[in-house]
């Protein structure tokens, strides 16, 4: 298992290395009708995901993350797609790897169940961990190269993630939080410090640890910073495309790929060894970075 596990990493060690844009906010510009499971896509519209993963290939990407965010059991239950998560993950790296070249890689990429921890939700953490470790078997059977951990919320859901997958392979973890700016500083929505969130997914088993969503790009310069002073790991980071506005209740992103791109570059000086776009963000912004990065 994990012949991939030195490259990826190593490859980090001699250059910054790139992911691909946001995949969620792309398939909803593609028509993701409201209220529908955006992974049921990997079933009825796999050419769909096929064509965002080249696309982001072609532009420059070094890293296609799986379009398998809510691909948990907890969170694909809110669409009648419980029984179903072996198979969605399953396709999901099927359709990623069967674009794949050799050089590149395929992350499982793994969200948040989308419920609450005891005491503000219903949930234990031994119910978030055994929907992570089903997708995480799911992910590592169909073989990904790495896993992507993301969006996490909450410090305790992550390192719940981190674990799941780290039962059921060695494979590189990236684990990344999504923070906002308060004015005590970045904090998660739960109230976690960068310095704390960064060691304790180092103490779950994370490789690389990092930040992502909530945040534009420029609001995401001083996280890196303090991010980079927080830990000795590699660290990854994935803004949105600025700040959501609503359009008839959607939202939608306007940053534009230029200054995102120089933003990316900023970041990448700061000391970031991974970096790549969440919500808003498509292989255009890829394509930005690429360019920016490395002429
Ligand atoms: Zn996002």
């Amino acid at each position: 298992m994990g012949t991939n596990k030195k490259s990826i990493l190593d490859l980090a060690k001699n250059r910054v290395v790139l992911f691909d844009g946001g995949m969620g906010s792309t398939i909803v510009s593609l028509g993701l009708p409201e209220g529908e499971c955006p992974e049921s896509w990997n079933l009825t519209h796999s050419e769909a995901i096929a064509k965002i993963h080249r696309k982001n290939l072609e532009a420059g990407a070094d890293i296609i993350e799986t379009n398998t965010f809510g691909a948990n059991r907890l969170r694909l239950a809110s669409f009648g797609y419980e029984s179903r998560v072996e198979e969605i993950n399953a396709r999901a790296v099927q359709i990623a790897k069967k674009v794949c070249p050799e050089d590149r890689f395929v992350a499982g990429d793994v969200g948040p169940c989308g419920v609450f921890l005891k005491p503000v939700g219903k949930s234990s953490i031994d119910e978030l961990e055994e929907s992570f470790l089903e997708q995480a078997k799911a992910l590592a059977r169909a073989q990904v190269d790495l896993f992507s951990i993301e969006t996490m919320y909450d410090l305790r859901e992550a390192v719940a993630a981190i674990k799941a997958v780290r039962t059921v392979s060695d494979l590189p973890v990236f684990a990344s939080m999504t923070f906002d700016k308060k004015s005590k500083g970045y904090l998660t929505m739960m109230g976690n410090t960068v310095s704390e969130c960064a060691a304790e997914l180092e103490k779950a088993g994370a490789d690389v640890v990092g930040a992502n969503c909530t945040l534009g790009s420029d609001g995401m310069i001083g996280l890196a910073e303090e991010l980079r002073k927080g830990t000795d790991l590699p660290i990854i980071i994935q803004p949105n495309a600025g700040k959501p506005k609503l359009n008839e209740g959607k939202p939608f992103y306007s940053q534009d790929s230029e200054s995102f791109a120089e933003d990316m570059k900023i970041i990448a000086e700061a000391g970031a060894n991974f970096v790549g776009g969440c919500c808003g963000t498509t292989h255009e912004f890829t394509r930005a970075i690429h360019q920016r990065l490395f002429g």
